[in-house]
């Protein structure tokens, strides 16, 4: 059999993926015409294809690569860790460094009394184990029909059936259902759903919605609410100031469990170790991945606070993953912290990244497609328009003109996502200045063309 390598022509290995790989979220059928682009190596936040093309990437893999392409330190940690002790489970009563080392950095790093830690295979299983731990939590509380959790539409929680369902997108719903007990409210999208209300009182009144969901289900059976700090695959939503202290007060009101999670907003994205300190909340059960490692290894859990770990540890909790924990994995997340907390990234995002960023990013509105834009730390989004005055949708089927600039973007040699027709953003947080100076002469040109187009 041939050895498949970089330095295969394109069309070959083009033709090779066609026929045996299928793609997450793609119509793979189409895939085969329109040509995928072959990635071949990474730096900092510049992407190379077969082709020796430089991109860079303005999401940061699937948000995830927080430190940035080709730090050497993790393929050393991980070559290490591999040939010490490559797998061992934390089932049984066994454990190993790795998953002691991790998890004791996490309770150091999130806030409150968030000190414990289930660890998983990334963020779609992390809100699979959130959903038997809170139902889990109520039983052992003796209040076992407190198993209703409530979510957003429009929310993304994963890709299993249960994370799917936890979530709020439709098209996932239409493909493969939802799961019992699962109840969503709308989300706190002011541009596209606000009508003629300001945004605080559209906050305000969208953030009520979670108190009439109790009141409807029943008091006695809500368990849960789930929401991201920042509503990232939903098209980076940023709720308006008045949304999230209306949530708090209503979750401790009715004594429902907070779930943040914090796969995307998590690792210094909105300028915090955590999305939830940003957004100013005190959740009990923080769902992490992406970040935790910055995509370096696949890993991601569930950070717990003191109660809600107590409650369950009565009984045998009956769940868990092969790689829960995984020791390689583990390793890397905790180089990958590490290095955050050493280099004090962070701080490069609080005083030097997302200033610089959310200075550039709000002119965008003096582009005429742009309608409202959005940023907290380094992830952003721009609504497109026809009519910026009256916050108008396009008359095409909705995605067309989102579609038509993320195109542009890649022919730009710039990675942007589309949702709908919103552009967005999550570059790695190393980024530096002059690069954000390159990301937006490719934006604005992308823009340009875009525009072009569809006149
Ligand atoms: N939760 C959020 C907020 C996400 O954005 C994602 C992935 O994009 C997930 C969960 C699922 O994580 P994973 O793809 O690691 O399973």
């Amino acid at each position: 059999m041939a050895t498949i390598t970089n330095h295969m022509p394109t069309a070959e290995l083009q033709a090779l993926d066609a026929a045996h790989h299928l793609h997450p979220f793609s119509a793979n059928n189409a895939l085969g015409e329109e040509g995928t682009r072959v990635i071949t190596r990474a730096r900092g936040v510049w992407l190379n294809d077969s082709e020796g093309e430089e991109i860079l990437d303005a999401m940061a893999g699937l948000w995830c690569v927080n430190i940035g392409y080709g730090r050497d330190e993790l393929a050393e940690v991980a070559a290490r860790q591999m040939r010490e002790l490559p797998y061992y489970n934390t089932f049984f009563k066994t454990t190993h460094v790795p998953a002691i080392a991790l998890a004791q950095k996490l309770a150091e790093l999130a806030p409150g009394d968030l000190n414990h830690v289930f660890f998983a295979g990334g963020g779609s299983e992390a809100n699979d184990t959130n959903i038997r731990m809170v139902r889990t939590y109520w039983q052992n509380k003796g209040q076992p029909e407190k198993t209703v959790i409530i979510s957003r539409k429009n929310a993304y929680h994963g890709s299993t059936v249960a994370s799917s369902a936890l979530g709020g997108m439709a098209g996932m719903h239409a493909q493969s259902g939802l799961i019992p007990d699962v109840h969503h409210i709308n989300q706190p999208n002011w541009w596209a759903e606000g009508g003629d209300m300001d945004p605080e009182e559209f906050g305000l009144a969208r953030a009520r919605e979670l108190e009439e969901a109790i009141l409807e289900l029943g008091e006695n059976r809500v368990a849960a609410f789930i929401a991201e700090p920042v509503q990232g695959a939903g098209g980076v939503i940023v709720a308006p100031d008045s949304y999230w202290p209306e949530i708090q007060r209503i979750c401790d009101k009715y004594d429902i469990l907070l779930i943040a999670d914090e796969v995307i907003c998590g690792f210094g994205r909105t300028g915090n170790w955590f999305g939830t300190q940003t957004m100013g909340i005190r959740p009990h059960i923080m769902t992490i991945a992406k970040g935790l490692s910055s995509g370096y290894a696949p890993i991601g859990g569930s950070i717990v606070c003191d109660e809600v770990a107590h409650v369950i540890g009565k009984d045998e909790f009956n769940h868990g993953y092969t790689y829960s924990g995984h020791p390689v994995a583990a390793a890397v997340a905790l180089e990958n912290l590490r290095i955050l907390e050493e280099e004090n990234i962070l701080d490069h995002v609080r005083n030097v990244a997302a200033p610089y960023l959310k200075e550039k990013w709000e002119a965008l509105t003096d582009h005429p497609l742009v309608g409202e834009a959005k940023i907290v730390g380094m992830m952003a989004s721009i609504a497109l328009t026809p009519n910026k005055a009256s916050r108008a949708k396009f008359a095409s089927e909705p995605g067309t003109i989102g579609y038509i600039c993320r195109e542009r973007c890649f022919a730009n040699n710039l990675i942007m996502r589309h949702v709908g027709d919103r552009m967005i953003i999550s570059p790695p947080l190393v980024i530096t200045p002059a690069e954000i100076d390159e990301m937006f002469v490719r934006i604005r040109k992308s823009l340009d063309e875009a525009q072009a187009e569809i006149e």
